[in-house]
């Protein structure tokens, strides 16, 4: 990467997908892009000596815009799984996530990843969700290219739950203002995200790597995840 390098610019084109709140999002009526994972890019990008330029990609899209060199990084909630490392280059873990199952708040059948079975499952098309969603016995799991448009179709009553990350879901029963919707049965701790690049791109893993140990080390990262998570 010697042409990003000598660069005046020093532009670091970073690709995600915007409906994952409270990692990256846009609050109604902004075009901005904002959450935990955009703050922490732009400061391991600034950190490295770029400026971030973010994209919206679909999440299915992500790692082929990374193969074509449309992007140079993705933070993207990405989880670090054997499957995708085999295609790309993760950064150290920089957040402990897991999956877990919104369903109606009068739902009471289910509470677990076994009740699930023989179910209408909503997911977002390429996550780990789909992707354990897809394990479960006679499941009937629809894949929805937004976590927006999975919430959805459960408020609409088309499938009976929604497969996604904790904190993800969290976040749309506390901040959507959504009432009737509850959490059960949380596979916490389980996954982890990591930042990805190339596997040609050996040097900008290293700096990544770097960038994020410096800025838990500085307290910029604790600052970040106060701002997004509370204490
Ligand atoms: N962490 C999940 C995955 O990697 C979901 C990510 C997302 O929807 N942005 O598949």
């Amino acid at each position: 990467q010697k042409a990003a390098d000598t660069n005046k610019a020093k532009v670091l084109k970073i690709g995600a997908e915007m409906t994952f709140p409270p990692f990256e999002f846009q609050e109604e009526g902004s075009k901005e892009y904002v959450g935990f994972d955009m703050d922490l890019a732009k400061a391991v990008a600034k950190q490295m000596g770029y400026t971030a330029e973010i994209q919206n990609i679909g999440f299915d899209g992500l790692i082929p815009a990374l193969e074509a060199g449309n992007i140079d990084m993705i933070v993207s909630g990405m989880s670090i799984t054997e499957e995708r490392s085999k295609k790309i280059a993760f950064s150290k873990p920089y957040y402990k996530s897991g999956l877990s199952i919104v369903v109606k708040g009068d739902n009471n059948s289910i509470t677990s990843f076994k009740d699930l079975e023989g179910k209408r499952i909503a997911v977002q098309i390429g996550t780990t969700g789909a992707e354990e969603a897809r394990k479960i016995k006679d499941a009937k799991v629809r894949e929805y290219n937004s976590n927006s448009e999975a919430y959805m179709e459960l408020k609409a009553g088309g499938v009976d739950a929604v497969v996604n990350d904790l904190p993800v879901n969290e976040y749309y029963l506390t901040k959507s203002g959504e009432k009737n919707a509850k959490i059960v049965g949380d596979i916490v701790n389980a996954e982890e995200y990591g930042m990805a690049v190339t596997k040609k791109n050996t040097e900008l893993v290293e700096k990544v790597n770097k960038a994020i140990d410096e800025l838990k080390k500085n307290g910029e990262y604790e600052k970040i995840y106060v701002k997004w998570f509370g204490k």
